[in-house]
């Protein structure tokens, strides 16, 4: 068993946590799940308990460890400078060594299905992806969740089981709810963003000045290079007007999605134009981090571009 006092460093910076709970109005996957246990302050309660002794290590509380998008809106928010992200990494290091053999939010490879092809190994930013004694592994200390992976992979071979909102099959029950919902007659366009560019800054928003319209509704994509065409596709079938991407500038995108959601943007823009449907009815926009203003402005410009070109005939 690894020895838990490798976390007794840790001790005082837990103690500083003052349970404010600025920290989980920003932490995407507590929004999305709604639960203390999953926002960083009811993880850094479970650590203190189990440093304690109050609360044995377990597969569960090492998995709750895992389920993380690395955004480090925690780290910025937190009133008392608890260096949440490497508090987290240390307890993950320990629970990994101490064999709890969990995934939370990182990558998994089924390696049944897996062509060696190595495009997820090449394409991972985060270096969080080898290929060792034949099949392909990820570190998941260094894999942030990103999604990336999945995108790249032509086998479908990759997973990440716990998307909190993110994953294709979430999106969709989200835009069919928001489509089919009489009670919004004036729903027209979903916008997706960026985990880790449009969202925080949107996420602070909604305790701040800034209002959101009912007419589009807004889902997070992890990162936008993970949006697939036929997520996109699906929306306009449920009714959406249009669709737009909020993703990071690309020089300050930190997983490399944002040329490839672009490019993807445009062969879908083709084929609608080819359909009648126009060129103008899926758009990208770029939005630096924590920059609401800026995301609800492209946001309403689209809106009020989409009311000239009416519904999808
Ligand atoms: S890094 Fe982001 S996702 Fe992870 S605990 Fe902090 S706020 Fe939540
Ligand atoms: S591409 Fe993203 S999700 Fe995949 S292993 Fe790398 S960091 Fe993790
Ligand atoms: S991209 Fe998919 S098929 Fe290729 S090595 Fe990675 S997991 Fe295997």
């Amino acid at each position: 068993m690894a020895e838990i006092t490798k976390l007794e460093k840790w001790r005082s910076a837990l103690n500083k946590c003052i349970r404010c709970g600025y920290c989980y109005e920003h932490c995407p996957i507590y929004k999305a799940s709604g639960w203390e246990i999953d926002s960083p302050r009811g993880k850094l309660i479970l650590l203190y308990g189990v440093l304690s002794g109050e609360i044995e290590p377990s597969e569960y509380v090492a998995n709750k460890l895992f389920e993380c998008f690395h955004c480090n809106r925690c780290v910025k928010a937190c009133s008392s400078g608890v260096p949440v992200q490497d508090v987290y990494n240390d307890a993950r290091a320990f629970f990994l060594e101490a064999g709890f053999d969990v995934v939370g939010t990182t990558s998994v490879t089924d390696h049944d299905v897996c062509a060696r092809c190595l495009n997820c190994v090449r394409m991972c930013k985060h270096e969080a992806r080898t290929f060792a004694d034949g099949k392909i592994v990820t570190d998941r200390i260094k894999c942030q969740s990103c999604g990336n992976c999945l995108d790249v992979c032509p086998e479908k071979a990759i997973t990440i089981q716990r998307g909190y909102g993110t994953n294709p099959e979430e999106l969709w029950t989200r835009v069919h709810s928001f489509f089919n919902n009489a009670q919004n007659p004036e729903a027209k366009a979903v916008v997706f963003g960026c985990n880790w560019s449009s969202y925080p800054g949107l996420q602070a928003s909604r305790y701040d000045r800034f209002e959101i319209s009912k007419e589009y509704m807004i889902l997070i994509t992890a990162c936008s290079g993970r949006l697939k065409s036929h997520t996109v596709l699906q929306a306009l079938e449920q009714g959406a007007w249009g669709v737009l991407i909020c993703c990071c500038p690309e020089d300050e995108c930190e997983h490399g999605g944002s040329p490839r959601v672009k490019e993807r943007m445009k062969y879908l823009n083709r084929t609608l134009e080819r359909l009648g449907i126009g060129s103008k009815r899926i758009q990208v926009a770029e939005v630096p981090q924590g920059n609401p203003k800026q995301f609800l402005d492209a946001a309403g410009k689209f809106i009020e571009e989409l009311k000239t070109l009416g519904p999808i005939a």
